[in-house]
C-alpha cells in the first residue's frame, strides 16, 4: 500500500484490528460525525426498502443492520475502549462532544418502526420463518421483544402513559441515588483521641486523615495520619474497614446505625420514592401485558420467577443452620475475649475479622511471590489447552497497541487454525486507565460478505507492574480475576456463531453471562491446576500445602452467613416486584423486617432502613434481578461439577467434558436459549447441589 493510500484519520480507515497507536483525540469528532452521517443514510435506505413490510427478508433487515454495525465496531468501539485504557482530558472532551448524538442514533436504530414491522412479518410468515436457523430466529424474536418492551406496539394513548412512566421513573431513580449520595456525604465521624483509632490499619488512618484535611477550612491546622484528627464516612472504603477493625463498640454502633438508616428521614427520605417506584413499575408491566414487574424483568432472562424462588428456598434452608453456627462462633470468641454485651449487628464484622485472623492468617503478601504473571498466564493457557483443545501463542508486535505493556496473543484450534486473538493490558496505570478488570469486544466473529472476521477480545486487568528486578507479582484475588475475565474472553473467542447479534457474549441473557467467567474461577481452587502454577518466583519452590489448604478454607469461611445475606437482598427484591401490593396492608419496611427475620441469625434491628439505600434495585439495573448473582454462582458451580463428576484427575475425562463445554456453552453464544445450552452441556436443568457443596453447606 502506498503512503498516499493511508487515510489521515485511522478511525475512518476502518482497519481491523484498529490502529490503536495512531488514534488521537482529534480524530474522534470528524470520524464519528461521518459515521453518524453514513449510518443515518444507511438506516433510511433500509427503512425505505421496507415501506411495504412484507418486503422484509433476513438480508434487508438484520444483515443490513449488521453491515452498519460493522462500521461502529471500527470507528466507535476503539474510542470507548481508549476511554478506559488511555484516558485524557482531550479524549474525554472529544467523546463527550459526540456522545448525545451516538446515544440518540442507537435509540433510533433499535426503535425503527418499519424494521420492527418487517421483522414481525418475517416471524409470522411460516414459510420464511422456517427457512431461518435457530440463531436467526432468536435474533429476530429478541429484537421484536425488545421493541415491544420499549412500548413500540402500544396504542397511542397507552404509549403516552408509558413514556410518562418511563420519564418519571428515571427521575425517581436519579433522586433515589442522589439522596443516598447526599446522606452519605452529610454524615461524618470525627475522632481526635488516638485511643479511638487503635486497631485501625495505617491505610485506613491515612484515608481518614486525608478526608479530614480535605474537609477542613484554611484556618484549621492540617492533621496527620498518626496523631489525628481522623474523619470517617459512610463510604464503603471508610465504613467497612472501620466496622471490621474499630475496637470500641460504641463507635461501631454509631457508624453502623448511621449506615443502615441512610436516606430514611427528613428531606432525603427515600421511603415515599420506593412506593412510587414500585407502583409505577407495576403499571408499566401491566401496560405491556405482564402480571408483575418481576414477570417482565425475567422475560428477557434465563431464569423464571418460579426457578428463582425455588433456588432461594433451597439455598435458605441449606444455609440456615450454618448461619446460626457462624454466629455462635462469633459469640464464643467475643465472650472469650471479654465482651460482656450480647452480640449486636455492629459487632459481627469486627468479630468475624478476629476469627478470620485466628483461623487462617493469610495475607496478600504471603501469596504474591508464588504468582508471577508470566507463570500464571502459562498455567492458564495450559489449562485452557487441556480443557478446550486451544493453543494460545504470543504474537507481540504483530499489531499496533495503545501502550508498550500491552500484549497480543493468537488463539488456534486443535488443527492449528487460527480462530481468535486477544489483547492483554495487564498492569494498573492510575494516570489514565480505569480501575478494575474487564473483558471487552474488539472485533466480534461475523461473516462480512464471504469473509469470516475472527473475534478479537480485550482483556484488561489492573495488576501490579514489574518494579526494578521484580516481575509482576499477583495477589490471589488478581489471579482469580484474570481467570474470570478470561472466561468471558473464551465465550467471545470460541463462539461458532457467524451473526454479530448472537456471536460470543452478544444476545446472551443477562443472568447467564457470568457462567463462563465464574466457571473459570473454580479452577483456581483445583489443587493440580493451582499447584502447577504457583511457584516462588525466586526459589522455584511450590506453594506450601498449608497455604493452599488455607486458601480453600478461606473460600468457605462464613459461607452460610454470606449466603443468607445475599438471599435477604434477593428475596426482598423479588418479593417487592412480584407479590408486594403498594396499596396493601404491609409496608415495604415491614416486608423488609419480615424477610430479614427469615434470613438472619441475628434478629434485625427494628430501626434498620436498609431498603432506603438499596441502590441496586431502585437506582441501578438490578430490579427483580438481584437474584442473578446467586443464579450465576449456581450455574458455574453446577457446570464445574460436571468435571468433578467425570473425575478431575482423569485427564481424558476432563478433556472430553471440556470439549463438551466448548461446543455448548462457549460455542452457542446468544444463538440458543441459555437454558437449552445448559441442558446441552449438563444433560439436565441446573441444580443447587454443587453450589452448596462448594460452599461447605451440603
Ligand atoms: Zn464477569
Amino acid at each position: 500500500m502506498s503512503n498516499s493510500a493511508i487515510p489521515a484519520n485511522p478511525l475512518l480507515a476502518r482497519e481491523s484490528p484498529p490502529a490503536f497507536d495512531r488514534i488521537l483525540p482529534e480524530h474522534v469528532q470528524p470520524a464519528v460525525e461521518e459515521l453518524i452521517r453514513e449510518t443515518n443514510e444507511g438506516l433510511e435506505k433500509i427503512e425505505a426498502g421496507l415501506a411495504d413490510p412484507s418486503a422484509g427478508t433476513w438480508s434487508n433487515t438484520i444483515e443490513a443492520l449488521a453491515v452498519l454495525g460493522r462500521s461502529w465496531e471500527c470507528t466507535w468501539s476503539p474510542v470507548t475502549h481508549l476511554m478506559g485504557v488511555k484516558n485524557s482530558d482531550e479524549l474525554r472532551e472529544a467523546h463527550e462532544s459526540v456522545l448525545a448524538d451516538v446515544v440518540a442514533l442507537g435509540l433510533r436504530m433499535r426503535q425503527s418502526q418499519p424494521i420492527h414491522e418487517a421483522l414481525v412479518q418475517i416471524r409470522d410468515d411460516e414459510s420464511v420463518w422456517s427457512a431461518l436457523d435457530e440463531s436467526q430466529q432468536r435474533i429476530i424474536s429478541k429484537r421484536i421483544r425488545d421493541a415491544m418492551l420499549a412500548g413500540i406496539a402500544l396504542p397511542e394513548a397507552e404509549q403516552k402513559r408509558f413514556n410518562q412512566i418511563a420519564e418519571r421513573l428515571s427521575k425517581l431513580s436519579a433522586d433515589f441515588s442522589n439522596h443516598v449520595l447526599d446522606a452519605t456525604r452529610d454524615w461524618e465521624l470525627l475522632l481526635e483521641d488516638p485511643a479511638d483509632v487503635e486497631g485501625l490499619s495505617s491505610t485506613l488512618k491515612q484515608l481518614a486523615s486525608q478526608s479530614f484535611n480535605d474537609q477542613a477550612d484554611d484556618d484549621t491546622a492540617p492533621g496527620d495520619p498518626g496523631t489525628g484528627p481522623w474523619r470517617f464516612t459512610l463510604d464503603a472504603p471508610s465504613a467497612m474497614p472501620f466496622l471490621q477493625h474499630c475496637t470500641i463498640p460504641r463507635l461501631r454502633e454509631k457508624l453502623y446505625r448511621a449506615f443502615v438508616t441512610r436516606a430514611s428521614g427528613g428531606k432525603l427520605d427515600n421511603t415515599p420514592l420506593i412506593d412510587e417506584i414500585l407502583e409505577l413499575r407495576r403499571e408499566r408491566a401491566a401496560l405491556l401485558g405482564f402480571d408483575t414487574f418481576a414477570e417482565m424483568s425475567v422475560a428477557t432472562k434465563m431464569a423464571d420467577v418460579t426457578a428463582v424462588e425455588s433456588m432461594f428456598d433451597l439455598l435458605r434452608d441449606a444455609s440456615w443452620d450454618a448461619g446460626q453456627s457462624d454466629l455462635n462462633d462469633l459469640k464464643t470468641l467475643a465472650a472469650d475475649r471479654g465482651q460482656a454485651a450480647p452480640m449486636a449487628h455492629w459487632d459481627v464484622a469486627f468479630w468475624a475479622e478476629r476469627l478470620r485472623e485466628e483461623r487462617f492468617d493469610l495475607t496478600d503478601e504471603q501469596l504474591r511471590p508464588y504468582f508471577p504473571l508470566e507463570r500464571v498466564l502459562d498455567g492458564l493457557f495450559a489449562l485452557t489447552g487441556r480443557l478446550f483443545g486451544i493453543a494460545v501463542e504470543a504474537a507481540d508486535g504483530e499489531v499496533p497497541t495503545w501502550h508498550e505493556d500491552v500484549r497480543y496473543f493468537r488463539v488456534g484450534d486443535e488443527a492449528g487454525q487460527q480462530i481468535a486473538a486477544f489483547y492483554l493490558d495487564p498492569y494498573s496505570r492510575p494516570e489514565n486507565k480505569r480501575g478494575g478488570a474487564w473483558m471487552d469486544e474488539c472485533l466480534v466473529r461475523r461473516r462480512v460478505n464471504d469473509d469470516l472476521q475472527l473475534p478479537v477480545a480485550h482483556l484488561v486487568c489492573n495488576g501490579t507492574p514489574p518494579v526494578g528486578d521484580l516481575p509482576s507479582l499477583m495477589t490471589f484475588r488478581e489471579v482469580e480475576t484474570l481467570f474470570h475475565e478470561f472466561g468471558h474472553g473464551l465465550q467471545h473467542m470460541l463462539t461458532t456463531v457467524d451473526y454479530a447479534d448472537a456471536s460470543g457474549i452478544n444476545g446472551v441473557e443477562w443472568d447467564a453471562v457470568e457462567l463462563p467467567s465464574q466457571f473459570m474461577e473454580n479452577w483456581c481452587y483445583h489443587r493440580t491446576t493451582l499447584m502447577g502454577i504457583a511457584r516462588h518466583f525466586e526459589t522455584g519452590e511450590p506453594l506450601p500445602d498449608e497455604l493452599f489448604e488455607n486458601l480453600c478454607r478461606a473460600r468457605t469461611y462464613r459461607a452460610g452467613s454470606l449466603m443468607l445475606r445475599q438471599l435477604n437482598f434477593g428475596m426482598l427484591d423479588m418479593y417487592l416486584h412480584h407479590q408486594y401490593d403498594p396499596s396493601g396492608e404491609e409496608t415495604v419496611l415491614e416486608a423488609q423486617q419480615r424477610i430479614a427475620l427469615s434470613t438472619s441469625a441475628l434478629e434485625p434491628l427494628p430501626e434498620d432502613r436498609f431498603l432506603c439505600g438499596f441502590q441496586h434495585i431502585f437506582a441501578g439495573g438490578y430490579a427483580a434481578g438481584y437474584y442473578s448473582y446467586k443464579w450465576a454462582e449456581l450455574l458455574s458451580a453446577d457446570a464445574f461439577s460436571a468435571f468433578e463428576d467425570a473425575g478431575l484427575e482423569d485427564e481424558q475425562a476432563v478433556a472430553l467434558t471440556g470439549r463438551r463445554f466448548r461446543d455448548t456453552v462457549l460455542a452457542s453464544g446468544g444463538g440458543r436459549h441459555p437454558m437449552d445450552v445448559f441442558r446441552d452441556f449438563r444433560g439436565r436443568e441446573p441444580s443447587t447441589d454443587a453450589l452448596l457443596r462448594h460452599n461447605g453447606l451440603a
